[in-house]
């Protein structure tokens, strides 16, 4: 059966490119996927000591509104997130779980002193988006630096692999909506 994925853009954040971001992981999760609008209270979850925003707590807020079983969750914030163990996250996600999280605050080039490059923006929006859905699908990070489950440190790590499953995480999402087989 299909799972619903909302897109849920958090707080008025509403970029004019997330339809891309809803087509092109619909393309690649093989799931129905919508974008929706949130409202959180985000400053309630804003560390003044980090600067940044508890991208746990923000999760557990998130899951707090979802009730559909049938659904996944996934906030989309520009806000710069952190777990506590680590000086950023790009995303979070509970695995095999209803939620997720994606951050765009490092996926920006201005954010390392380069120019503005949308395109770029989008792609590594639908990678982290697809990469917290697979953890939410119960996928663990992948040793192949092609797939999408690669682990990404750093946006650099993010650029290097691509959007889509290798064929082991692919097999293990079990995506119910007919495929064409594949050929060679
Ligand atoms: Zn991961
Ligand atoms: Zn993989």
């Amino acid at each position: 059966m299909a799972t619903r994925i909302n897109l849920g853009f958090l707080n008025g954040y509403a970029p004019s490119w997330a339809e891309r971001i809803v087509q092109g992981s619909a393309l690649v999760l093989g799931h129905p996927v919508d974008a929706v609008d949130l409202e959180m209270d985000l400053p309630r979850y804003y560390s003044a000591d980090r600067g940044q925003y508890n991208a746990t707590l923000i999760l557990a807020g998130l899951l707090r509104h979802h009730s559909d079983p049938d659904s996944k969750i996934v906030g989309i914030t520009r806000v710069d997130l952190f777990i506590p163990v680590l000086t950023f996250v790009f995303g979070q996600a509970q695995l095999d779980g209803p939620g997720a999280l994606v951050s765009t605050h490092r996926l920006r080039s201005e954010y390392y002193g380069l120019p503005r490059d949308r395109e770029r923006l989008v792609e590594r929006t639908i990678k982290e988006v697809v990469h917290e859905v697979g953890h939410s699908f119960g996928l663990v990070h992948c040793p192949d630096y092609n797939c999408v489950m690669h682990a990404a440190t750093y946006v650099e790590d993010v650029d290097l692999k691509s959007s889509r499953f290798c064929p082991s995480c692919e097999a293990q999402l079990q995506v119910d909506v007919p495929r064409p087989p594949q050929t060679a």
